[in-house]
């Protein structure tokens, strides 16, 4: 039997870490064993709707590099695969569990449910929710409200007594008592819209879906469900509610870890790789070794025997981890146009053609290559190459321990022995070795030689590799930053003098 699967999501709010596990678990799946991924949009929730959420859907699986064989869009032989222009199946459906004796029409208004809700909040009752008042109506007087044009929702008659039971394959057997299943819950509002569990089950059916894989959050919702697909006479899927991504705290992950939609992480700048490889393995492994794989090699390699029970920790620094990884792992070329729109955003590439940013990307990019995290580090790694960085002040021109009279004789010292190696045409590694030579002769450490020259440079103490970065940025510049420095060493070890004469 062909596997088909499906991702179900309601279009409510942005595409989060759990969502996205769950996709990627049944993509991977419907790949691995040959089958359908199915994408299906549960919008029949029209006061939670957005079309913001659904674009995000889009561009997020879009993103990711998950493509589906069925649903909007692309289409299929079961559609259309958005719920919300599905409603006539949905009301047909329904209708005939009420013929059947299965449902039942509804003529409570809100303010009777109101009133009830309250009643049985005063009074403790240790019944909650609908209390079956339209259960069993007089046929007659059905027809006679419906003739009156009152609109009634229709409600699912969930047997009184009695348990009912289903299969999880990884949690085994989950059995409800029927009596502690919300009592007769609605299947069809009286704007014609299902709900939830009406809409869910019978497409699940109609689109022949063999496999639930969802979060363990709608286990509550399983019996009911049940209930549901033996009412229609129909076979339920085989379910596997996944385990649930808990924040390193133990607790369900959500905002007070962090951020959790897509969209904030492609933002930041996480490569989909990286992502998409991260959160596959929150709650599945392939074995204890391997960590790495592409999209590609999980096609082949996800099976859901290999899904954890227990609950899966999203860590962020391990992420954060597999990003840098597969940075590393870009070509120059690929890394420099990921990066450019960090760069374009910052307001560094304005003014610039084409070609000169391709050179100064490509320049940079080796540069901060190794210590990227996330690609929006880049920004303020590179800036001093594609603006002038604010004039460092004496204290930043200063090594550690090192005073401003000392860095003042090292540049003095060490400017023409840099400028005498660039212009002469000298290695990285010779230029770097006159300059260390200076350090004994100065009676300073060799990091008080560079570090007047790294700050003048890139304006900040800590940069990527020092020769690289002033080819990359470029002599002239170089030499400008290194006199503007000079003059700041002056002033301070003058203010200096003047203060202690
Ligand atoms: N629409 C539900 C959701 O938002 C689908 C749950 C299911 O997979 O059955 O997650
Ligand atoms: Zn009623």
């Amino acid at each position: 039997m062909e596997v088909r699967v499906r991702y179900a999501p309601s279009p409510t709010g942005l595409q989060h870490i759990g969502g996205v596990r769950t996709a990627l678990f049944n993509y991977f799946f419907a790949r691995s064993s040959g089958g359908k991924f199915i994408l299906r949009v549960e919008d029949t929730d029209r006061t939670r709707y957005s079309d913001e959420s659904l674009q995000d859907l889009y561009d997020t699986l879009d993103w990711l590099g998950i493509k589906w064989d069925e649903g909007p869009v692309v289409g299929g032989p079961c559609g259309p695969y958005i719920q919300s222009e599905r409603l006539g199946i949905y009301q047909k459906y329904a209708k005939d569990l009420v013929d059947r004796g299965l449902a039942y029409y509804c003529f409570c208004t809100s303010e009777r449910l109101e009133a009830l809700r309250k009643e049985q909040e005063a009074t403790h009752s240790p019944h909650v929710g609908y209390d079956r008042h339209c259960r069993d109506l007089d046929p007659q007087e059905v027809r006679r409200l419906l003739d009156s044009g009152l609109k009634p929702v229709i409600r699912l008659k969930v047997p009184a007594e009695g348990s009912t039971t289903f299969h999880d394959i990884l949690m085994g057997d989950i059995t409800r008592e029927n009596s502690d299943i919300s009592p007769d819950p609605v299947l069809l509002k009286s704007d014609g819209f299902p709900t939830y569990h009406l809409a869910n089950v019978i497409d699940d059916h109609l689109m022949g879906i063999t496999h639930i894989l969802r979060a363990q959050e709608w286990i509550p919702s399983g019996p009911l469900h049940v209930i549901l697909y033996n009412a229609f006479g129909w076979t339920p899927p085989v379910y596997c509610h996944l385990p649930m991504v808990m924040g390193s705290d133990g607790q369900k992950l959500s905002k007070r870890h962090g951020s959790t939609s897509v969209r904030d992480f492609r933002a930041k700048g996480y490569l989909p790789e990286a992502l998409l490889n991260y959160v596959t393995l929150v709650g599945w492994s392939y074995d204890d070794k391997q960590e790495f794989f592409s999209r590609e090699e999980l096609e082949k390699v996800f099976t859901i025997d290999k899904i954890n029970k227990a609950p899966g920790v999203f860590d962020y620094r391990k992420l954060e981890w597999f990003n840098g990884q597969y940075i590393r792992q870009r070509s120059d070329a690929s890394l420099a146009e990921a990066v450019k729109p960090y760069l374009k955003e910052a307001g560094l590439l304005e003014g610039l053609d084409e070609k000169t940013v391709a050179e100064k990307l490509l320049g940079v990019v080796p540069l901060v290559k190794e210590r990227l995290k996330v690609l929006s580090d880049v920004t303020e790694m590179v800036r001093f190459v594609f603006a002038d960085p604010q004039a460092p002040d004496a204290k930043t021109l200063c090594a550690k321990g090192h005073t401003p009279q000392q860095e003042l004789a090292a540049l003095e010292r060490a400017y023409p022995v840099l400028r005498a190696g660039l212009e002469g045409g000298l290695e990285d590694a010779a230029i770097e070795e006159n300059l260390c030579a200076l350090a004994p002769e100065l009676g300073i450490k060799i990091n008080g030689v560079f570090m007047p020259i790294r700050a003048s440079v890139t304006g900040s103490q800590v940069s990527p590799p020092l020769l690289p970065s002033i080819r990359v940025l470029g002599f002239e510049k170089t030499f400008e930053r290194i006199e503007r420095s000079l003059d700041t060493l002056r002033e301070a070890v003058a203010a200096e003098g003047g203060q202690n004469g």
